[in-house]
């Protein structure tokens, strides 16, 4: 190693301190990791700030010398338990990455079938073993969560470099409703499409409904939101039942509301 490699970076000669990072996955489509490492414009400062020590998806080998830890992905299989704790073990800040950690994802749609009937149809005559999904935070401690499927690589960097310098990292509590409107976007409901944005988390500005799409909740509630309100209101709109049911339980953060909507009674 030349002698400036070896040489701590130093910002106004105080040594800048570079934290271990390393990234996970489990269950998931590694979509989530795949943002980090798309983030070309800005890849290299992020990679100035931390030292990635394991990032399967973008380097080989790797140590387990490191202190955050970014999970990804959803546990449904018992080795999967196992590594997670693990990690939990190595790690002094254990870091929920996108929907499938914080809440289970569209993995977790899996948990409205008998297991039984999934594994038959997904896995046929080749069974694997699976179990119900369960989010991070079900079998571990979970120190923070980074939303959305897949994350916004802008928030991820945001958060890593608030991390990095001890700032307190601060989320939107405001709905991404507020972003939409913000955006000077129409409201979806007034050309006939469901939307989530009035109860789920902005952060995302409002990725989908820019593009003429309604929210599916994939950053998950918003602070003090109020879904039976919105389910009212969708209800107003001409919205089914199912519509509504298919909205809420499809990423997670809205389950239990989906649960609680099919067996009739109003959450
Ligand atoms: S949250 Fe979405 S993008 Fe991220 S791993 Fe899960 S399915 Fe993929
Ligand atoms: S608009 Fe909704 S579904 Fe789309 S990215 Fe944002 S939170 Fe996720």
């Amino acid at each position: 190693m030349s002698e400036a490699a070896a040489k701590p970076k130093t910002f106004l000669g105080v040594p800048v301190y570079k934290p271990k990072v390393a990234f996970f996955e489990l269950t998931s489509c590694e979509g989530c990791q795949l943002q980090i490492l798309n983030n070309e414009g800005t890849l290299l400062d992020f990679l100035d700030l931390v030292e990635v020590v394991k990032f399967r998806e973008g380097m080989t080998g790797g140590t387990d010398d490191y202190e955050i830890a970014f999970v990804e992905g959803s546990v449904t299989r018992q080795d999967e338990v196992e590594r997670l704790k693990t990690i939990r073990k190595n790690a002094k800040i254990l870091v929920a990455l996108g929907s499938c950690a914080c809440f289970g994802g569209v993995n977790q749609l899996k948990n409205r079938f008998p297991l039984d009937w999934v594994k038959k149809e997904v896995y046929g005559d080749h069974p694997i073993d699976t179990a119900p999904v369960q989010s991070l935070e079900e079998i571990v401690k979970v120190d923070l969560k980074i939303y959305g499927c897949p994350i916004k690589k802008e928030e991820v960097e945001r958060i890593v470099t608030d991390l990095a310098i001890g700032n307190d990292i601060v989320y939107p509590k405001y709905p991404v409703c507020m972003e939409c409107k913000a955006n000077g976007n129409i409201c979806l409901f007034d050309v006939g499409e469901p939307c989530l944005g009035p109860i789920t988390r902005a952060g995302c500005n409002a990725w989908c409904p820019n593009s003429r799409a309604g929210c599916w909740g994939c950053r998950g509630p918003a602070d003090e939101c109020n879904v039976v309100q919105l389910i009212s209101i969708m209800e107003q709109h001409g919205f089914s039942r199912d519509t509504i049911i298919d909205r809420l339980e499809c990423f997670g953060g809205f389950a239990a509301y989906a649960d609680q909507l099919r067996t009739g009674l109003k959450p």
